[in-house]
Order: structure tokens, then C-alpha cells, then sequence
């Protein structure tokens, strides 16, 4: 029985919620940062069986739902079809009818449901559909499966983190914006006038991309990864009095200073009674240095980083000190390391900037001057590692320009398009060349 038919034999008539109504084809990316969003799947799975994502939904989902409000074409349904991918009912909804449809474990890991109890629903989602046309283009020439990463349909994301351009949401063609999942919907086509979404928009190249917007990319992409699960509510809040502890001594209303929100609303959050947005998470976590992993999963991932330790051997020495002059470094100490730009300095530069000497500094504040060698550290990596991966989408854009002119990209002539003679030197600049060369 060929695909077609066998959909419509069920449509609106199957009789039974078992398993394997519809093809069972693979999700793709699930526990990698990239993995696919539950609308990205619908919408293959729809194609797999050679229909029209409307009339999957009209055949065989809405009937399942037994929803009134999804008949009358569904429209309004459509307009709120972005919350699948999410936290609330509607993802649990499509979460259980999809597992029954297909047979598939893991449907879950397509949405956002790990993390119900963490991510509030605010300012979460898009309603609208947002691509990176370089990636559709890729998925389009390589392996012709063109899916959409969960990534795409945060707010929170606005880059793609392979190519460092701005996410698009108007297609190339018409310039409309569209929704992320309707009626029309077809992988990687715009379904209003059914354009190639692969094509960067002429605006693409005219914003440049801001390390914050790779920041929280790159974050999130890290937290996807991680696998892990994130349902303690509780966590939040004990992060938040960890690092008020040590970033302020427990003082809520300087912290939130530090932030830069109101003291009603870090309250609110530090008291549980309010969810932080995943915005609001990236700001702290950029404030303070920690993680996406270690700011949801509480505990684990801030001792890892050394924090409550720091707190408490800092409140000690200041009970053992006597000598104010040694108080009054300790404290320009504090304001200066609590300033986010003090992360590019090390221990002798600090030392330097408040004229005191470096010893002095390791003898009073060991615990402190520890944590900012480590910071130091941590900020020479990251710096590092987003100069890495800036030149490499640069080359990966230069490799694949040079590709569409028919020429076969080699060292230099990549080096010469760039306009950086000895670019590709670095170890890990001259790695990925070399993937790029192999996959190409
Ligand atoms: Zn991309
Ligand atoms: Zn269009």
C-alpha cells in the first residue's frame, strides 16, 4: 500500500490510538543542540506520506484531539500551533498523540517540555516562522531532509550560531513573515508564495551579529545538549540566593542593582513566586558567569564553580580582619570584581589598579583572587572561543561562495577572499578547513 492511501484509510475513520498510523521516521538531532522542533516534524511527517500538512491535521490529528475549536479549518488553532514545541498542555497534547501515531520514544525531546517548571511561558516562543537561509540551503544540497532546529522558535535566539548571521523571518520572495506552523506549511518553502527559503534575504548581510546574540546562542545550544533534565522549580531560586550570597553578601537589593532590575522583581524570583524568563536568565547568567546547566540545575553546576565556598571563606576573613586599610582593599576589591569588565584582567593587573601588592592581595583575599584567576581564565577561553568561531563561519561562507563559482577552495585563495593572509595557520582554523574540505 503506497503512503497516500494508506493515510487516507485511517483518515478520520481509524478506530484504535495504536502505534504505527503514520510512518515512524526519525527525528532528527535529538540530544544534540540542534535538535528538531515538534513543528519541524509534523511538517516531514506530513511529506512523508505525501499530503498537505492541513490535511494531516484535518484527517488524522484534529479528529484525535476531538477539539471543536481545531475544525472550521483550524485557524485559529494555527495562530497558537508555535506553543506544540513548548511548555504547557498543548505540547503534552501533541507529545502523547504523536508517541501513539508513530511509535517514536522520544517525541518529547522536541519540545521544551524538560524544562516546564523552570521556563516561564513569556517571552519564549515565536509565533512567526525564523530560519537561517545558509542552514536551509545546506540541509537543501546535502541531504535534501531540510528540517527546523528547536533553537529557531526562541525568542532568545536571533543568530545562527554556524553561519553568525542574523535569523531571517521574512521569505526572500514575497518579504511576508508566515506562521511557524500552518495548513500550507512546507519544509524549508515559504507557504505563501512557495519560495526557496535557502536564499539569505537582501537585508541578511546588512546587520552585523553582536557577541550577545552569540552568547546566549551559544548557551542554549550548551543547555540543549546537556541532555539533562530541569524540573526542579526550586532551583532558580536557590541559584539566585547563592549568588546574591556572593556577589552581595545577601544583600537582595544591591544584587538587583547589579542586575539592573526592579527589587519587586528579583523578590519575586528570589521568593519562588515568580519564574525568571529565559532572557532575564541569559542576562544573570552573562552578569555572573555561570551557565545555563549550572543556573537550572541549582546545585551541581555552581559548586562545580566554586561559589558557595568562595561566600563563605569571604565572610570569614572579614571577621578575622582588624586592620581597616586592609578593609578598605577588600572592599574596592569586591565593587571591582563584581564590575563585568574586570573579567579580562588577571590577579597582577588588580593589584596594580588598586595599588596595593599582589601578595597582600593572595595573603587576605586567597578565596577571592583564586576565583578571579579562574574567572580570568575562563574569560581568555571564551573570548577565544568566539574568535574562533567568528572566522569560522567566515571561512565556511568563503568556502561555500567559492563552491557556487565552480572553483575548488583551497588555502589560499580562501585566505585571499577573506582578505587575511595566514588565517587558516591556527590548528583549529586549519581542522575545520580540512572538514570542510572533506565533507565538501
Ligand atoms: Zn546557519
Ligand atoms: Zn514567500
Amino acid at each position: 500500500m503506497d503512503t497516500c492511501s494508506k493515510l487516507e484509510l485511517y483518515g478520520g475513520a481509524y478506530s484504535s490510538k495504536s502505534a504505527s498510523v503514520l510512518y515512524p521516521i526519525p527525528p532528527i538531532g535529538v540530544g544534540e543542540g540542534h535538535v528538531e522542533s515538534l513543528t519541524s516534524y509534523i511538517i516531514r511527517l506530513a511529506e512523508a506520506h505525501c499530503v498537505r500538512t492541513g490535511d494531516l491535521f484535518s484527517n488524522i490529528l484534529f479528529p484525535y484531539l476531538n477539539k471543536s475549536y481545531m475544525l472550521k479549518g483550524g485557524y485559529r488553532f494555527y495562530t497558537s500551533a508555535h506553543l506544540i514545541n513548548g511548555v504547557t498542555g498543548i505540547a503534552y497534547e501533541f507529545i502523547e498523540m504523536l508517541t501513539n501515531f508513530t511509535g517514536i520514544k522520544f517525541i518529547d525531546e522536541l519540545t521544551l517540555i524538560r524544562f516546564k517548571n523552570v521556563l516561564p511561558t513569556r517571552g519564549l516562543l515565536r509565533s512567526n516562522k525564523a530560519w537561517c537561509p545558509y542552514c536551509i540551503d545546506e540541509m537543501g544540497n546535502e541531504s535534501s531532509v531540510v528540517f527546523e532546529p528547536l533553537a529557531w522558535s526562541l525568542q532568545a535566539i536571533t543568530v545562527c550560531l554556524k553561519h553568525l548571521v542574523p535569523i531571517e523571518d521574512n521569505c526572500p520572495s514575497c518579504g511576508n513573515k508566515f506562521l511557524s506552523l500552518d495548513g500550507r506549511s512546507i519544509s524549508g518553502h515559504c507557504p505563501k508564495c512557495n519560495g526557496w527559503l535557502g536564499k539569505p534575504s537582501t537585508s541578511c548581510g546588512a546587520r552585523s551579529v553582536e557577541d550577545w546574540e552569540i552568547y546566549k546562542a551559544k548557551l542554549i545550544h550548551e543547555l540543549f545538549a546537556s541532555g539533562m533534565e530541569f524540573n526542579n522549580k526550586k532551583n532558580v531560586a536557590w541559584t539566585l540566593s547563592r549568588l546574591v550570597a556572593t556577589y552581595t553578601d545577601g544583600n537582595v537589593s544591591e544584587f538587583a542593582k547589579l542586575l539592573g532590575v526592579p527589587k519587586t522583581t528579583l523578590w519575586g524570583w528570589y521568593g519562588g513566586k515568580n519564574l525568571p524568563t529565559l532572557e532575564d536568565v541569559l542576562r544573570i547568567c552573562n552578569k555572573c558567569d555561570v551557565n545555563l546547566i549550572s543556573f537550572y540545575s541549582g546545585n551541581r553546576g555552581l559548586n562545580n564553580h566554586g561559589f558557595v565556598l568562595a561566600a563563605k571563606r569571604i565572610n570569614k576573613q572579614d571577621v578575622c580582619l582588624t586592620s581597616k586599610p586592609i578593609q578598605k582593599i577588600g572592599k574596592s576589591l569586591k565593587r571591582l570584581l563584581m564590575n563585568r569588565e574586570s573579567m579580562c584582567m588577571n590577579v597582577t593587573h588588580i593589584a596594580r589598579k588598586l595599588r596595593c601588592n599582589k601578595k597582600t592581595l593572595y595573603k587576605y583575599y586567597k578565596t577571592l583572587c583564586k576565583y578571579q584567576t579562574r574567572m580570568n581564565r575562563y574569560y581568555q577561553t571564551a573570548s577565544k572561543g568566539i574568535r574562533l568561531t567568528k572566522l569560522n563561519a567566515e571561512i565556511c561562507r568563503a568556502f561555500t561562495d567559492l563552491v557556487g563559482q565552480g572553483q575548488t577552495p583551497t588555502v589560499s585563495m580562501i585566505e585571499k577572499q577573506l582578505n587575511r593572509p595566514n588565517a587558516l595557520r591556527e590548528e583549529p582554523i586549519k581542522d575545520f578547513y580540512e572538514r570542510l574540505r572533506m565533507n565538501a
